[in-house]
């Protein structure tokens, strides 16, 4: 497990907190509109900074930082995975797991263990043939709702997990209505809107999305279903 970029400090990736991302190569879907599809093969990937260094960087944060977003890539594929939160949280840092939601068995075990106070899951598409389309690679959807119901059974309240929605050109608005049934019991449904990968893979996602203004529009429709639907980014 390597680590393909360390951004010090965002007030973004972690709500409402002020948090390190730390972004964990190797993955194992191909998104088209991926804007980290250089970190997917690992063995291609340059280590930004050491484990080591990590931690003993994330020391001198102590007090300045209030957690660490672990990003991807896809952190769940690597059996190292929680050796990491484990030094993480001995920091006494907060930690916000973000997932692609194939790895059931793993997050499972990162909750049962506490080591993740908050968690975002990709929901890429309707959970259906499409999945395959905008993740890429074959995805077994029954993993997906797995770890949907990991994440229910692990907060109740539906208070320290979030799903995401990249709504590219696939994803039109009748799809978008098919994923709110899935994901209606949640707080906080982000739809963020599709930017092109400014690289030679933005020809993958053929299509026009929808932009920031009608995605608020269909997010207000959406909020009978899903409350906490909002459209993340401008
Ligand atoms: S799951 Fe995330 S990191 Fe992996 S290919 Fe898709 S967008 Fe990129």
């Amino acid at each position: 497990m390597k680590i393909a970029g360390l951004q010090k400090v965002s007030l973004l990736d972690y709500p409402g907190r002020i948090a390190a991302s730390v972004f964990l190569a190797g993955c194992n879907l191909d998104c088209g509109y991926c804007h980290n599809r250089w970190m997917i093969d690992a063995s291609a990937v340059a280590e930004a900074i050491s484990i080591p260094d990590f931690l003993r960087w994330l020391e001198t944060r102590v007090g300045l930082l209030d957690g660490v977003c672990v990003s991807g890539g896809e952190p769940t594929i690597h059996a190292e995975l929680p050796v990491l939160l484990r030094e993480i949280h001995a920091l006494g840092m907060l930690i916000k797991l973000d997932t692609n939601g194939t790895r059931p068995q793993v997050v499972r075990g990162v909750l049962d263990e506490g080591l993740a106070d908050f968690v975002a899951m990709d929901i890429k598409a309707p959970l259906d043939a499409r999945y395959d389309l905008v993740a890429g690679r074959a995805v077994n959807v029954a993993d997906l709702r797995e770890t949907m119901a990991v994440l229910r059974v692990w907060d109740p309240t539906a208070k320290q997990y979030e799903y995401r929605t990249t709504v590219e050109p696939h994803i039109d608005a009748l799809a978008l209505r098919e994923i709110a049934s899935e994901v209606w019991r949640c707080e906080c449904w982000a739809l963020q809107p599709y930017r092109p990968p400014q690289d030679e893979t933005a020809a993958q996602v053929q299509g026009v999305a929808f932009d920031f203004e009608q995605l608020q529009e269909i997010a207000r429709d959406l909020a009978g279903v899903v409350p906490g639907v909002f459209v993340r980014g401008e």
